[in-house]
């Protein structure tokens, strides 16, 4: 008989993890499915979507008992690939110790060095297989003691006892020995290969994800209604006798995160992603602009499902009103045509973004063409909290900075802010620790990695700047 049969699986429905779970490779579920399945916390499972996986298990937060949900971060829905609302297998998890594994960068030109103990103790206890994602996020030592038995903060100190540099690194693991799903401990030989290789086509690597995106919750909400269910299923608005939207409107101040969500949803939707920047296709010599929107609207045809995104929309069809040149009516011409053709094909959506939608050709905001909007808007404390969580992820930071202070006083700031005033804080501890680090050697050493600490003068002197 089938041993595997034995094992008893239950399906949940995937929702996004918290912000301070993600890349941890931690799925939340409720007590009902925990013992339905007979895992408890801290113990391994196997996910099951269009390819497998393995996470570990942490309890539910408290406003999600007995929903039938699994919570988890991009990265693991790109393991398992699976996106958000889809149902997904779930069962404790057959795992062996991993004697060897070897792992690689993700992103093409980006190279690692890192002594191997690093890597060891940064991925310790986690259970990975080949052409798994994982990601280098650092954690603060939590202050919450969650479970009883192992705490909260054992368990991750032990995890991720050493820093790994000053930013988030996604490392794809590009053997292990045994094979099958494998966890990393003290004895795991790790190798790393100093850049990125191959294991799974390239369109599986993992860009943007949801929780890359702060403080615009309502706005992941809409556009996952209005472009990921109709390019993943248009026969649901078949059914319905009801027409898939064509065209969505992102509108909002620069450095917002429009581009980021377009990215984002055609990521999450395993959509192919084109994009098309509104000044340099104007700036197209003569007939050129047009036919750089036709091969578009061609590349797109051919890949669907495919997202188009047209950024700085109002600079390729600005009113008619304010047009003067001949160029310009051409192309938003061009543009209509190529939109309203699009009507009988279900899969191809375009996203426009602007910050002056005041300034668009009305004709391209009627019905069938970009009748959808989204607003996005500078974001509150709350939502600035977020976005500094996701962009301080990947950094050791010391125990005096206090992100929900840093929150409050950024006011006014854009995610573009925030991220630059990250980058810059980080930047600062390059600058002070550069005059220990001997250029010349390979690798750098340890105890200079585990000094590297993003501290609030830091941050208080990237505010200055
Ligand atoms: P827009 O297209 O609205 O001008 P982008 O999406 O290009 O803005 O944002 C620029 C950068 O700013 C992003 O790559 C990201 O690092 C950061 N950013 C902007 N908005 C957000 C957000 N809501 N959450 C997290 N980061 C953000």
């Amino acid at each position: 008989m089938d041993k595997s049969s034995n094992v008893k699986s239950i399906k949940l429905k995937v929702a996004e993890a918290n912000q301070n779970d993600v890349g941890k490779g931690v799925v939340r579920i409720d007590k009902a499915s925990r013992d339905k399945i007979g895992v408890r916390e801290y113990d391994v499972v196997e996910l099951r979507g269009r390819r497998t996986t393995s996470a570990i298990v942490r309890r539910e937060f408290p406003a999600d008992s007995s929903k039938d949900i699994i919570r988890m971060d991009g990265l693991i829905r790109t393991n398992s690939k699976t996106s958000i609302s889809d149902n997904i297998t779930v069962k404790k998890a057959e795992w062996k110790e991993a004697k060897h594994v070897t792992l690689a960068p993700v992103t093409k030109g980006v190279r690692i060095h890192a002594p191997a103990e690093i890597l060891r103790s940064i991925f310790k206890n986690r259970t990975v297989s080949k052409g798994d994602f994982i990601s280098t996020t650092n954690v603060r030592k939590p202050k919450d003691t969650y479970g009883k038995g192992m705490m909260y903060e054992d368990f991750f100190q032990d995890m991720f006892s050493s820093s790994f540099g000053l930013g988030e690194v996604k490392i794809q693991i590009v053997s292990t020995s045994p094979s099958g799903i494998v966890k990393i401990t003290d004895s795991t030989e790790v190798e790393l290969l100093p850049e990125s290789v191959e294991v799974l086509p390239e369109k599986d690597i993992p860009s943007v994800m949801y929780e890359d995106l702060g403080g615009i919750k309502p706005a992941i909400v809409k556009i996952r209604e209005m472009i990921e269910l109709p390019l993943k299923h248009p026969e649901l608005f078949d059914s319905l006798g009801i027409e898939a939207p064509k065209g969505v409107l992102l509108q909002g101040p620069p450095g917002t995160g429009k581009t980021l969500l377009a990215r984002a949803v055609a990521n999450e939707s395993d959509a192919y992603f084109i994009s098309i920047n509104g000044p340099e296709i104007m700036s197209k010599f003569y007939g050129e602009s047009e036919q750089r929107i036709r091969e578009v609207f061609d590349e797109a045809e051919k890949n669907t499902p495919a997202i188009i995104f047209l950024d700085e929309l109002d600079s390729i069809a600005p009113k008619r009103a304010e047009v003067t040149g001949e160029v310009e009516r051409r192309v938003v011409a061009q543009l209509l045509s190529l939109m309203d053709g699009l009507k009988e094909r279900k899969n191809v959506i375009l996203i426009g973004a602007t910050n002056r939608p005041e300034a668009l050709d009305i004709a391209l905001r009627r019905p069938g063409r970009f009748d959808r909007e989204i607003e996005l808007h500078v974001p509150d404390t709350e939502g600035r909290m977020e976005i500094l969580q996701i962009h301080t992820r990947g950094m050791p930071l010391a125990e005096d900075v206090d992100l929900n202070k840093l929150a409050e006083i950024t006011y006014g700031f854009v995610g573009a802010d925030i991220a630059s005033l990250a980058r810059e804080a980080a930047m600062g501890v390059l600058r002070r620790i550069l005059p220990e680090i001997d250029l010349d050697e390979p690798v750098i050493p340890k105890d200079v990695l585990d000094q590297l600490q993003v501290t609030k003068m830091d941050f208080d002197n990237a505010l200055k700047d």
